[in-house]
């Protein structure tokens, strides 16, 4: 499906991440026809592309699920209603009309919704930068892991003292032959429970250090670590180095269509609305007085969003859907759910 050959739908929504796809599954249920873009190529948000592989332990009714193995249900939880997925696609411009908005593409498509569910997460997001050593990106030097299995009988350096440092360093040491974490501080970042579990395995921990050098012709051979207070730097062998030192998320075109903003997020009420009628918002992207940002708490707010856009298009009708256990879709179906009036 190309943003051509869709001109027109209920209700589009921006950010095909885990809380833009359950977003999806909402949408189909009120019956409403849905868009759901995204400028990743793959859907899926920062599961898909940072941590594909790791087991999530705080999803309600999983206690451990891989990333993709959640966004593949979510794919399938929404898959009856039919959304369309316009992958590959940035939402770039928005217009205001009386009859709702049309949302202009990167590629120059334009869309025209009722109303808008931003599921943006971070924005578009860009991998923070060794130091030095960048001209090895594509020869040992990475910023993601999405296919651990390729990592096997490498030794291996993570950069980096927050989650995803922790994750791969942890995810790997099963896998290459040898794991070093470097760390520029002395305590980390992360989960605690991350921390204690890298504490009891074989990875070697080098804290208050930082990449100094990276050597090899033409990939990564040798990553030269700069201690403080030593005289000498540590030179680990290692052909992967893996660069976990976050993202500079860029939330772009969405700061220009005349939202609540501050720090970088928007500003929604409990219903989910935005500054703007007509233009809800959930997950990541969203902040209000005790935020926490959970994929657990995304979907509740995408959930509340999503009915809510419903009721404001359906004015009488409920934001409420009732309860959906009666309606088990056969498969390949959509449930006839009938949206309860008010
Ligand atoms: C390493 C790591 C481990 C984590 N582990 C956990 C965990 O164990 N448990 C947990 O609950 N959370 C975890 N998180 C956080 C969790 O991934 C996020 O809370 C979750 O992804 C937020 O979902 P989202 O759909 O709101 O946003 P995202 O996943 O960020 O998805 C947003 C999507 O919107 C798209 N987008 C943005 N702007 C535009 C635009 N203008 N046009 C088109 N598309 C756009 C982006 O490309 C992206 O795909 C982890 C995060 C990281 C980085």
């Amino acid at each position: 499906m190309t943003a051509s050959s869709v001109k027109s739908c209920d209700v589009l929504i921006v950010g095909a991440g885990p809380v833009g796809l359950f977003g999806a599954y909402y949408a189909g249920v009120r019956t409403l026809s849905t868009v759901v873009l995204d400028s990743l190529e793959e859907p899926g948000g920062q599961i898909t592309a940072m941590y594909p592989e790791k087991a999530i332990f705080d999803v309600a009714g999983f206690p451990a699920i891989k990333g993709r193995d959640l966004v593949a249900q979510l794919l399938e939880q929404a898959a009856p209603f039919k959304p369309h997925y316009l992958l590959g696609t940035q939402a770039v411009g928005l217009e205001r009309g009386d009859g709702g908005f049309a949302v202009t593409t990167g590629s120059g498509d334009r869309i025209e919704a009722r109303a808008i569910v931003i599921t943006g997460g971070i924005g578009t997001f860009t991998p923070r930068p060794l130091p030095t050593g960048g001209e090895y990106l594509g020869r040992g030097l990475v910023h993601f892991v999405p296919e651990p299995a390729a990592y096997a009988d490498h030794d291996i350096v993570v950069v980096g003292g927050g989650d995803s440092a922790l994750d791969w360093a942890l995810m790997l040491e099963p896998i290459g032959r040898s794991v070093t974490i470097v760390h520029r501080r002395g305590e980390f970042r992360a989960h605690q429970h991350s921390v204690e579990l890298l504490k009891r395995s074989s990875v070697r921990i080098i804290t208050d250090a930082q990449v100094s050098a990276v050597h090899g012709d033409p990939e990564v051979e040798r990553v030269e670590i700069t201690v403080k207070g030593a005289d000498e730097p540590v030179v680990v062998t290692a052909s992967k180095l893996v660069a976990a030192l976050g993202f500079t998320a860029n939330l772009g075109p969405l700061m220009e269509w005349g939202l609540d903003i501050q720090k970088r997020q928007i500003m929604v009420d409990t219903a989910g609305r935005t500054s703007v009628p007509g233009i809800y918002a959930a997950g990541d992207i969203v902040d209000y007085e005790g935020k926490v940002k959970l994929i657990a708490t995304g979907f509740g707010e995408v959930a509340t969003a999503v009915n809510n856009a419903f009721a404001y298009l359906n004015p009488g009708m409920s934001a409420f859907p009732g309860h959906l256990s009666d309606y088990a879709p056969a498969p390949g179906e959509a449930p006839a759910v009938a949206s309860p009036t008010a």
